[in-house]
């Protein structure tokens, strides 16, 4: 199983799953070109990905969409809403646009969104099952509801949005309606909201956890890191045994390669 961060952020976000030799794409925000050179140095081909996943129709997440899908005639996965609410729909080639199910399969992954708290048309995180293993991602989610907390239970590898450090944010020099819209149940996740989601999350007995979608504004990643950290540490976590944290960045790729049980 590989998991390989490619970008996060609000600059770009794309994500490269291996699981059981299929290979999945979620989110195409950085350029095809930018995915392809990804895949190069992992020494992955981008010819060989079965599937993109998109969680929503925010261009951090599509922008690469219409050369990806047009050049390399990959299938897409989206809900219906997030189709029709896509800056570049018109652009895709129509036969590779498909219509994301409660649960598909990909290959010998096992896809099953989740919905997520987001100010967009119908966002979702992804659960992904192959070969015993579950990868979990939820980034750009406003707060953890029931459903989202249920969703990433017991996961092998996590991908969770930390996008800023409350006091960074309210304190920053973001207009006033902007804090408002980061900070809101349809906005962003703070460091805190990660580290007390993990903290209260069923987990597995080693989990990896990817801290995505940090703010360059309102964040730094020493800090997602030591936040969630501590949170974790006072709950009586061991990191590097019950959890081991990885920071995700908005120009490099971060990434984790595990034998498959
Ligand atoms: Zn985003
Ligand atoms: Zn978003």
């Amino acid at each position: 199983m590989q998991i390989h961060v490619l970008a996060s952020g609000s600059t770009g976000n794309a994500i490269f799953v291996d699981m059981d030799d299929t290979k999945i794409l979620i989110d195409a925000g950085i350029s095809a070109r930018r995915i392809k050179q990804s895949l190069d140095a992992i020494g992955a081909k981008i010819e060989d990905i079965d599937g993109v996943l998109v969680t929503h129709e925010h261009r951090d997440h599509v922008n690469g969409l219409p050369t990806l899908l047009k050049k390399y005639r990959l299938p897409a996965y989206a809900c219906p809403d997030t189709w029709q609410a896509m800056y570049c729909r018109a652009e895709l080639p129509d036969d590779c646009c498909l219509s994301l199910a409660d649960s598909l399969d990909i290959g010998k992954i096992k896809v099953e969104p989740f919905s997520i708290s987001h100010d967009a048309a119908d966002p979702v995180g992804f659960r992904l099952y192959a070969g015993g293993n579950k990868v979990s991602i939820a980034t750009d989610l406003g707060f953890v509801t029931p459903t989202v907390k249920g969703a990433l239970a017991l996961s092998d590898v996590l991908v969770l949005e930390s996008n800023h450090d409350i006091d960074m944010l309210k304190n920053g020099k973001y207009p006033w309606p902007l804090k408002k819209r980061i900070m809101s149940n349809r906005g962003h996740l703070a460091n805190t909201d990660a580290g007390w989601t993990l903290a209260r999350l069923a987990r597995k007995a080693h989990t990896h956890v990817f801290l995505a979608h940090l703010s360059r504004e309102n964040n730094r990643p020493e800090l997602a890191e030591t936040t969630v950290a501590d949170i974790l540490t006072n709950q009586g976590c061991k990191l590097g045994q019950d959890i081991t944290l990885h920071l995700t960045y908005p120009e490099q790729i971060s990434g984790l390669s595990r034998n498959t049980k």
